[in-house]
């Protein structure tokens, strides 16, 4: 709970409740003007919590004056009730109405975060993720391994239950790393994008990005200065997990190479998740990069093989 986009959910939040609040006083100073016996008793009411304070520092007494003190404001609370009801007002009506009754609007429960904040703060991640429309059409739910048949079945189904069991458990403690390869179109996105997805509603910060336009974000800090570097760094290193799309087919230099293996060996260091699409086979992929980064890509990421025909083409097909 630290980034830009939670601090604007907050921001709403606190915008909504003082809202809510304004919006209930008015209602009061309403009712006060149509009946100021009301006001009168909310002068009374006001008061209760001072009295309390003082049963209980007299220490004296304290239940028998705690449950007189209850029925008193009980029959007052009534009382005031009945007044509303008798100048035609709806029950209620002067009580603050919050969007969100559980945690009355400020997003946390005691110390916990209410699930509203939580879902709020997901949904702002979604659009801050770079998923982009890729979110809402890919999800584990509609990955359907009917398009696959034979072996091909078995290794997209083995990727498919390692990577649900490691999206619903992520618990942003030390991480797995994951290298999908296999030819385009056998559900390497659909199933990363499920995990991010996934990842983003558990409440973690996720940044989904294609290697050529991460290499362009360094490229453009290092020339342009449009992203600085901690704000870089922040992103691509800092982030709970950092979906890679499509390693492999930037142009390769000294630059992008550096970069890949920048990312990939910060994120392994302090044991932040990564995953990785690629495709190119491992063996393309141990020929187009050098040692330093294949030994890291095949010695700690968890490799899942995708085969199998083009399951996009095949969907066509059945339409
Ligand atoms: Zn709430």
């Amino acid at each position: 709970m630290r980034n830009r986009k939670t601090a604007e959910v907050l921001e709403r939040f606190s915008k909504k409740r003082l809202a809510a609040e304004a919006a209930a006083e008015a209602r009061c100073l309403e009712v006060y003007a149509a009946v100021p016996e009301i006001k009168e008793i909310d002068k009374k009411l006001r008061t209760t919590a001072v009295n309390i304070l003082a049963i209980a520092s007299s220490g004296v007494d304290v239940d028998e004056k705690m449950a007189a003190l209850r029925a008193e404001t009980d029959a007052i609370r009534a009382e005031r009730e009945r007044l509303l009801e008798a100048a035609g007002y709806p029950a209620g009506y002067t009580d603050i109405k919050y969007e969100c009754p559980v945690c009355g609007d400020t997003g946390y429960v005691g110390t916990k975060v209410c699930d509203c904040l939580r879902r709020e703060v997901a949904a702002a991640a979604l659009e801050d993720s770079g998923l982009g429309s890729l979110a809402k059409t890919q999800s584990f739910d509609n990955f359907d391994l009917s398009y696959y048949s034979g072996e091909a079945r078995e290794t997209v189904a083995h990727a498919f239950r390692t990577l649900k069991d490691f999206a619903e458990n992520f618990d942003g403690g030390e991480q797995k790393s994951f290298l999908l390869v296999g030819a385009s179109g056998l559900g390497k996105t659909h199933l990363s994008t499920a995990v991010a997805k996934t990842v983003i509603d558990r409440g973690y910060r996720v940044v989904y990005n294609t290697i050529d336009r991460i290499i362009d974000d360094f490229q453009a800090e290092r020339f342009r200065d449009l992203m600085t570097y901690d704000e870089l760094a922040d992103t691509y290193f800092d982030c709970d997990l950092l979906v890679v799309d499509d390693l492999g087919c930037e142009m390769q230099n000294q630059f992008s190479v550096n970069c890949v293996y920048n990312i990939i060996n910060t994120r392994l260091n302090s044991g932040k998740a990564t995953i990785i699409n690629s495709n190119l086979t491992s063996e393309e992929l141990r020929r187009f990069y050098y040692d330093r980064i294949t030994s890291r890509l095949f010695g700690e990421f968890h490799v899942l093989v995708f085969k199998g025909e083009d399951i996009r083409r095949k969907k066509l097909q059945n339409r």
